[in-house]
C-alpha cells in the first residue's frame, strides 16, 4: 500500500466516523474505527469527536500496538480492532459504537435472535452477544473475536456493539443495520415477543443475498 491509499483509507474512516454521530450510532467519543494495513492497522484517537476529527489525527499501529513518535493516543479499545485484523483475514474495517438499541439489548444480556430475515446482514442466523469484560482489555479482544466467529457482527455485554466486515462502507451499512434489528426487536419483546424464524427460513434467506450479491 503506497501513502496515496494510506491517506484514503485515513480519509474513509473520518467519513464513516462523521457518518456515524450523523445517524445516530455514537454520541461524543464513544465509537471507533478502524481499516487493515499492511503489518497493521489505522484507528480513530482516543477523545477527539468525529466533528474535530481530521485524516492525519487518524493513528498508525503496528500489530503489537506501536505508533509513530508524535501520534495521538489510539482508542483505548485498539486491541479489539488488532485482535481482529490478527483473526481474521477476510476484515479488512471494523466499527465500534454503542448505539442505544443494540446497547440496550446488550445491557440486558440478550442477543438478537432471527426474529427478522435481516439478521442475516451479521452472517449467521442470529446476533450473538459477547461475554462482559472491561473496556481496552487483551479479555475483551478475545471475548468479541470469540463471539464473531463465523459472523460479522456482535453485541458487547453491558458495552454496545462491533461489525468487522471487508471493508468499511460495508462495516458502517451493518453496523446501522444491527442497531435498526435491536430497535425493531426491543420493540417486539416490549409486546409480547417476536416469533423466530425457523433455520430453513434463514437459510432460504441467505441463499436470496447470494443471489443478489450482498452475502455474507
Ligand atoms: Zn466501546
Amino acid at each position: 500500500m503506497n501513502d496515496r491509499d494510506e491517506l484514503r483509507l485515513r480519509e474513509e474512516i473520518v467519513e464513516v466516523s462523521q457518518a456515524m454521530a450523523a445517524r445516530g450510532l455514537n454520541r461524543g467519543t464513544s465509537g471507533n474505527v478502524s481499516a487493515r494495513l499492511a503489518g497493521g492497522l489505522l484507528v480513530t484517537p482516543s477523545g477527539v469527536t468525529p466533528d474535530r476529527l481530521t485524516a492525519d489525527a487518524i493513528v498508525r499501529l503496528d500489530a503489537e500496538g506501536r505508533a509513530p513518535a508524535g501520534s495521538l493516543k489510539p482508542s483505548s479499545e485498539w486491541r479489539m480492532h488488532s485482535g481482529l485484523y490478527a483473526r481474521r483475514p477476510d476484515m479488512n474495517a471494523v466499527v465500534h459504537c454503542h448505539s442505544r438499541h443494540a446497547t440496550v439489548l446488550a445491557c440486558a444480556g440478550r442477543p438478537i435472535p432471527a426474529f427478522h430475515y435481516m439478521v442475516a446482514v451479521g452472517g449467521r442466523n442470529l446476533i450473538p452477544l459477547a461475554p462482559y469484560r472491561t473496556f481496552g482489555t487483551a479479555a475483551l479482544a478475545q471475548a468479541v473475536a470469540d463471539a464473531l466467529d463465523g459472523g460479522l457482527a456482535c453485541l458487547m455485554a453491558n458495552h454496545g456493539q462491533i461489525v468487522g466486515a471487508p471493508t468499511l462502507a460495508k462495516a458502517l451499512a451493518i453496523a446501522e443495520e444491527v442497531e435498526e434489528q435491536a430497535a425493531v426487536y426491543w420493540g417486539a419483546l416490549a409486546i409480547g415477543g417476536p416469533k423466530i424464524l425457523d433455520d430453513a427460513q434463514m437459510a432460504a434467506v441467505f441463499a436470496q443475498f447470494k443471489g443478489y450479491g450482498q452475502g455474507g
